[in-house]
């Protein structure tokens, strides 16, 4: 099963890919988690991806299209993948076409999750991340456990004001890709809104 992710932040797509990769026993694959590694790694890629996370903004295409080629050719993508957060550009959606194809594969699905601009700030600013097991909780929808409270991490992009830039390269940079893969017939949209189970079965149903 190879599939896409696509959805304004916030949307839940962190929260559903971990549930899909488990039933499809694929790799979960995400740019902004790739990013964060090499921040923390302090390679020269994370230095120049920090500057534009840090606004808000999207890292340049050939940073992450290099870095998605790349980790595309490795073994474990050979029952498929999961890609969480790309393509988030017309141009990144293209290299990805001409990537699988130059190596014999194609797409089976895009899940376009759809959630309100006004639910985001909310389902952003309340979000913290779990650094040893990856798992995501929000103070409010899903409130962590009281033994991993104290090592939880509050993302430094998610901030009200980062997630409004966000939002504004959601619609003018990424919202483009949707009509791409609507054309080509893989496009599959999910409502968002409710409770992660009720999303999830959604999801299943989109896919069946
Ligand atoms: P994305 O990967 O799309 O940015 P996440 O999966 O990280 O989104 O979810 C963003 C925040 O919203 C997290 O705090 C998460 O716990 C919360 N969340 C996820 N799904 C839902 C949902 N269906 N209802 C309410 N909150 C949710
Ligand atoms: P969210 O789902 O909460 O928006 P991600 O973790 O997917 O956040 O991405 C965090 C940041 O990493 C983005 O705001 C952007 O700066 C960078 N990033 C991740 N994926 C891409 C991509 N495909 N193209 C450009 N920038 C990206």
């Amino acid at each position: 099963m190879r599939m896409i992710f696509i959805g304004p932040p916030g949307a839940g797509k962190g929260t559903q890919a971990a549930r899909l990769v488990d039933h499809f026993k694929i790799p979960h694959i995400s740019t902004g988690d790739m990013f964060r590694a090499a921040v923390q790694a302090g390679t020269p890629m994370g230095v120049e991806a920090d500057r534009y996370m840090k606004a808000g903004r999207l890292v340049p295409d050939e940073v992450v299209i290099g870095m998605v080629r790349e980790r595309l050719a490795a073994p474990d993508t050979a029952p498929g993948f999961m890609l969480d957060g790309f393509p988030r550009t017309r141009p990144q959606a293209e290299a990805l076409a001409e990537a699988l194809a130059a190596d014999g594969r194609a797409l089976d699905a895009v899940l376009l999750l759809e959630v309100p601009d006004a639910l985001i700030v909310e389902r952003i600013v309340g979000r913290r991340t779990d650094p040893e097991t990856g798992a995501i909780y929000h103070l409010t929808f899903s409130p962590p456990p009281a033994a991993v409270a104290a090592r939880l991490i509050h993302r430094k992009d998610d901030t009200e004001e980062a997630v409004r830039a966000r939002l504004d390269a959601y619609h003018n940079q990424t919202a483009p890709v949707v009509p791409f893969y609507e054309g080509v017939g893989l496009l599959r949209r999910v409502n968002g809104v409710g409770d992660p189970d009720g999303v999830t079965a959604a999801i299943r149903a989109a896919l069946a």
